[in-house]
């Protein structure tokens, strides 16, 4: 079983609408929408949900307040300004009667657990966050991983490693040849994971020039994860000439230069009816994907006949 992961260094590269083309080819891949923070290949796959489990990631304090002994010393340790203090007159009458309520602000809560330790009274409990839910689903291209982040949440990295490593079980458990990533944009914490420990990497770029030093973010995180790349240029005849600079880059560099995708208005059709590019009628974007899968496909026979990663 081999892990290819499609990344872009960026968003917007059409990473996702590639990622939906090359499902419909490969018929039998697992699918993992790993761009937590941001998922969008559901929108294409439209998947129906087998199953559903709760993504906990952090842990978060929580003051029982039959415990509480209101004696501030959560509040004068957080760093983060998470303990709010509530003053309760208790005695309409004596002055000096009031009640100090102390809670935690979930919002502005890091999880550090130095409260915790610090309570004298054994007042604070630290359970696990639930950030969000992550799904097995089933799609017209095979099974799918994928998850749904909390607005805000953070652990992205944490939930994109254990999508993979669910995919993997899936894959042990049924004999699948290959795993198709969606990786996330940027170079960050999400990006690392999804592409930590994957056969190959599909750098999907375009020609500008934004798009060209993302390109070589995305490549230089691959080369410290020991990752090699493969690289395709999206839109390539809108500036044909950052184009041919990119293959070139490509060459010197010794990367796999996989395919060129013409800019096509297929790709926006295709999403807006829920399809991926391969299944609305060929056109020149959907030709040129198919080279770009012949391509990966020998470089994963590549990988199996023992080609030093
Ligand atoms: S440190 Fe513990 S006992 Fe003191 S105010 Fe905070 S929760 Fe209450
Ligand atoms: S766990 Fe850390 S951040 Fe959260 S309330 Fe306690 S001290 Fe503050």
């Amino acid at each position: 079983m081999k892990e290819l992961v499609i990344i872009s260094g960026k968003g917007g590269t059409g990473k996702t609408s590639l990622t939906a083309a090359l499902a419909t080819l490969a018929q039998d891949a697992i699918l993992v929408d790993a761009d937590v923070d941001a998922a969008d290949l559901h929108l294409i796959l439209d998947p129906s949900i087998l199953a559903e489990s709760d993504f906990k990631g952090g842990h978060i304090a929580v003051i029982d307040q039959e415990r509480c002994e209101q004696c501030g010393e959560c509040r004068d340790r957080c760093q983060f300004d998470a303990i709010k203090v509530d003053t309760i007159k208790v005695d309409a009458i004596k002055v000096d009667a009031i009640r100090q309520d102390f809670t935690v602000d979930q919002t502005a809560c890091e999880g550090c657990g130095v409260c915790v330790r610090f309570c004298p009274a054994d007042a604070i409990a630290f359970p696990r966050r639930v950030c969000g839910k992550w799904f097995i689903s089933d799609t017209r291209c095979g099974p799918m991983i994928h998850a749904r982040l909390g607005i805000a949440e953070e652990n992205s990295g944490k939930l994109v490693s254990l999508l993979r490593k669910e995919a993997r079980d899936m894959g042990a458990e049924t004999d699948a040849e290959l795993i198709l990533i969606d990786g996330p944009p940027g170079i960050g914490c999400p990006a690392i994971a999804s592409v930590t420990g994957a056969d190959r990497a599909l750098i999907v770029t375009e020609p500008t020039l934004s798009s060209r030093h993302d390109m070589e973010r995305a490549k230089g995180l691959c080369d410290f994860l020991n990752v090699r790349v493969m690289i395709c240029i999206n839109k390539y005849d809108i500036y044909p000439e950052m184009a041919a600079e990119i293959e070139r880059y490509a060459e010197k560099n010794g990367i796999p230069m996989v395919g060129k995708i013409p800019y096509d208005p297929v790709f926006t059709a295709a999403m807006i009816e829920k399809k991926s590019v391969m299944e609305t009628g060929l056109g020149p974007a959907a030709a040129a994907i198919s080279d770009i899968w012949k391509g990966i496909k020998e470089h994963i026979q590549e990988i199996e006949q023992g080609a030093t990663l």
